[in-house]
């Protein structure tokens, strides 16, 4: 059995880089903030606010959420594509302080953990969803460089950016997920920390295998 937890604040490239090591060692790959920002979309679609619980329970008791094949999907629609906005981000950073959407996500996340190799990225999985994972990584950057990570990729999606504008949402989030009462976004007393601010993609995917490899023993 071997599943990877990495856990670290938004725009990190945590999902690029867990990604291409899922890929590289034929692991599976779980995105556990596509599943809230799928709650967060479902909330918007239906004009239910993120604040108010007995509401957001009411629409969960018939919300099915699934991750299969890199792609999420909301009761059976795939909303891998759409959640990607910076709208859905904040949304999803509010709708993620409350119990029970945080134990959809968890029991979704769980049940994919328990039945396949994986490496699984978000905030609390190394402290929560899956505290005993054989390995855990709290990844981190600096945030002016993931604000300037983004916004070249805004631009280079041809799309609009402001750099300041980014920052503050970015610092906006991490201060949300981290002071938020459950499960906050915290490291793992016993997770490695890896700052990628000076890091290339491909620096980083190397370092994580490396990591892998020197914890499991396995040949990466
Ligand atoms: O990782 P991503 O930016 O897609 O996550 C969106 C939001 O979902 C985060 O800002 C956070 O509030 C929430 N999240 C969480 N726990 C996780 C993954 C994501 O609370 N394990």
């Amino acid at each position: 059995m071997l599943r990877v937890a990495i856990d670290g604040p938004g725009g990190t490239g945590k999902s690029t880089i867990a990604k291409a090591v899922a890929e590289r060692l034929g692991l599976e790959y779980i995105d556990t903030g596509a599943m809230y920002r799928s709650i967060a979309l479902k909330s918007i679609r239906k004009g239910v606010d993120a604040e108010d619980e007995p509401a957001v329970v009411d629409m969960l008791s018939d919300t099915v959420i699934d991750f299969n094949d890199n792609k999420v999907y909301l009761d059976g629609e795939d909303v891998s594509g759409i959640i990607r906005t910076n709208e859905i981000s904040m949304a999803a950073s509010t709708i993620s302080k409350l119990g029970p959407v945080r134990a959809k996500v968890d029991e979704v996340s769980r049940r994919l953990a328990s039945t396949k190799n994986v490496v699984m990225e978000g905030r609390d999985i190394g402290t929560a969803v899956i505290p005993d994972a054989e390995v855990k990584l709290f990844m981190t950057a600096d945030s002016s460089v993931r604000a300037m990570r983004r916004y070249k990729q805004l631009l280079e999606q041809g799309k609009p950016a402001d750099l300041d504008e980014i920052k503050e949402d970015i610092e906006k989030r991490d201060y949300q997920d981290s002071h938020r009462e459950i499960n906050p976004l915290k490291q793992a007393d016993d997770a490695v920390f890896m700052d990628t601010s000076d890091m290339s993609i491909e620096e980083n995917i190397d370092a994580v295998c490396e990591l892998i490899a020197n914890k499991t023993g396995r040949d990466v």
